[in-house]
């Protein structure tokens, strides 16, 4: 039962004296109190969980695909550095757990950071004392107001002069269902659904060995399950694989690989894509709209009605959203789409660029109508996928720069990101064309579903399709694509300076049309 306290940090109505809350300890949260100590604030870093890095230790098992010298903040290494700590590796990649042990616990506890971290604090609101979302006269001098769950089951509320949320998106993952709503009998098979990146070779090793598995989504998180998956058939007889990607096109769909700046985050894509060539794992393309409960397993219904299955597990790894909720209250200027700071939207938007090479950006882009709440960190992106630490960490160090009143500083933004080497506009603007490299991604060819001939889930199938497989039951009902190797030249949508003259025509083929940029079919 919850029970609410009044209890508070302070009773002035005005914010002299009052910390700046941070809402979560991980990486960026952490960072960005070392940002507040060096400019002489108070933080107060409310995180969720009973540790810090909570959500980055349920991911643990996964390697990150940035060196270590990509994964620190300045401001933290500079209090880290007196106690004797050094940098593990700077050119070679940790895990999770080696982030949240080599680098997140002993930042935390240091004698400057501890005594402002409080856990267990789930921060469910944000409002401004006194002052619905409605009331304008005296809003911006009233303190923010956070509303906090506590693990008895209490609640409480604390006073901030401003509030950084650094709280992340891995709390609300995406669901399966193509058109972002839960697919029909989704959480009636909850219990055999994975959402993120299940640690397949430990943990939960028993719950996937020998079991027919889907992973669904086209992001490094499947690559990540696809490529543990795929160690573990290796290991356990009758473990089958199948990859389901929601989109026709599959142009671009292993990234950027060596033309990838981060060559971790390049080999993800290349180390899948041969285990797709090889047949390890068999790739369909499917906008799933049911999740079925039958007699022989599981099966995945297309919106088109086209099935797969049937199958034992599904890892859903189809990204994440923020949680809008927490900022009902606050004015908010969110992108529709993207549901990031407007300014920042266009920057990071994968409907018209995915390369990575984000603009530098700060609490200029950040900011918004409410003063003083800034969103950073992995939740700053929205709905986008391509956040790396390294723009958090130049995030909050203009943001609390801003904070501090030294707008000069804040607006100072240098940030170079690793480009991933892929870009997926759809037009031929100035800006595509700088980032995509020179060497276009490999295009497979992709099996049509809605032209294939469908076969009933529960009854006796009589394949006619060579491109149908069937697995072990003989009722699998959607085209499993092995896709050549050797087509490899440009993307199928329009692009620009991507890939080699010579490669155009077998690409695009005698029925398509060359685009008037040159490069890409249409
Ligand atoms: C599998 C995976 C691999 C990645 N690999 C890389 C990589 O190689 N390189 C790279 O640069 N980036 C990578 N990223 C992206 C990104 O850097 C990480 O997600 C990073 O953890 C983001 O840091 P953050 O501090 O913004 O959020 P998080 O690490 O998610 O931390 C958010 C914190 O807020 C807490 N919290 C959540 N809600 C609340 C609440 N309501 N109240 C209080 N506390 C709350 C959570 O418990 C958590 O501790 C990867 C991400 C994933 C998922």
């Amino acid at each position: 039962m919850t029970t609410s306290t009044f209890r508070t940090n302070g009773t002035s109505s005005k914010t002299t004296g009052l910390p700046v809350a941070v809402i979560g300890a991980g990486p960026v949260g952490l960072a960005a109190a070392a940002h507040l100590l060096a400019r002489g604030e108070t933080p107060l870093v409310l995180e969720a969980g009973p540790a810090v890095g909570a959500s980055i230790r349920q991911w643990g098992h996964v390697r990150f695909f940035s060196p270590w010298k990509y994964t620190v903040d300045a401001a933290s290494v500079a209090l880290l550095e007196p106690t004797g700590w050094t940098l593990l590796d700077p050119e070679g990649a940790p895990s999770g757990t080696d982030i949240v042990q080599n680098y997140l616990e002993p930042l935390a506890a240091l004698p400057q950071i501890a005594p402002h971290i409080r856990l267990g604090a789930r921060v469910t609101a944000i409002a401004r004392r006194g002052h619905d979302k409605m009331k304008t006269p005296g809003r911006q001098d009233a303190p923010f107001v956070l509303r906090i769950q506590c693990p008895d089951g209490t609640e409480e509320q604390v006073f901030a002069k401003a509030v950084i949320d650094a709280s992340g998106t891995w709390t609300r993952p995406n669901p399966l269902g193509a058109d972002g709503l839960p697919a029909f009998g989704e959480a009636a098979a909850a219990e055999r659904i994975f959402y993120g990146i299940p640690d397949v070779l430990g943990r939960d090793r028993a719950r996937y060995a020998g079991k027919r598995v889907v992973v669904v989504g086209s992001g490094h998180s499947a690559f990540n399950a696809l490529l543990e998956l795929a160690t573990l058939a290796d290991q356990a007889p009758g473990t089958e694989i199948i990859w389901a990607v929601r989109r026709a096109q599959v142009g671009q769909l292993f990234g950027g690989e060596e033309n990838d700046a981060l060559p971790e985050r390049g080999r993800l894509g290349t180390r899948t894509r041969v285990l797709v060539d090889s047949g390890v794992v068999r790739y369909t393309s499917l906008r799933i709209a049911e999740v079925r409960r039958t007699d022989l397993g599981l099966v995945l219904v297309g919106e088109d009605g086209e099935m797969l299955g049937p199958i034992d597990e599904i890892v859903c790894a189809t990204g994440f959203r923020p949680d809008l909720a927490l900022t009902r209250e606050l004015r908010l200027n969110l992108d529709a789409a993207v549901e990031a700071p407007s300014a920042l939207a266009p920057l990071i938007d994968p409907n018209v660029h995915s390369c990575g090479s984000v603009p530098p950006h700060g609490a200029d882009e950040l900011k918004h109508p409410e003063p003083d709440f800034y969103t950073v960190g992995m939740k700053s992106y929205g709905r986008a996928p391509t956040f790396l630490l390294l723009t958090g960490y130049e995030q909050v160090r203009s943001v609390v720069a801003a904070i501090a009143g030294d707008w000069e500083s804040a607006r100072n933004v240098e940030l170079v990101l690793p480009e991933t080497g892929v870009c997926s506009t759809s037009n031929s603007s100035g800006e595509s064309a700088a980032c995509c490299g020179t060497t276009a991604a490999v295009v497979l060819p992709v099996f049509n579903t809605r032209d294939a001939q469908l076969l009933p889930v529960l009854g006796a199938a009589s394949l006619s399709s060579a491109a149908l497989a069937p697995n072990r039951t003989g009722l699998i009902t959607v085209p499993l694509v092995t896709p050549s190797a050797t087509n490899s030249c440009c993307c199928a949508v329009e692009q620009t300076a991507c890939c080699e003259p010579a490669g155009k025509t077998s690409c695009c083929g005698s029925e398509a049309v060359l685009t008037s940029s040159g490069c890409g079919c249409r």
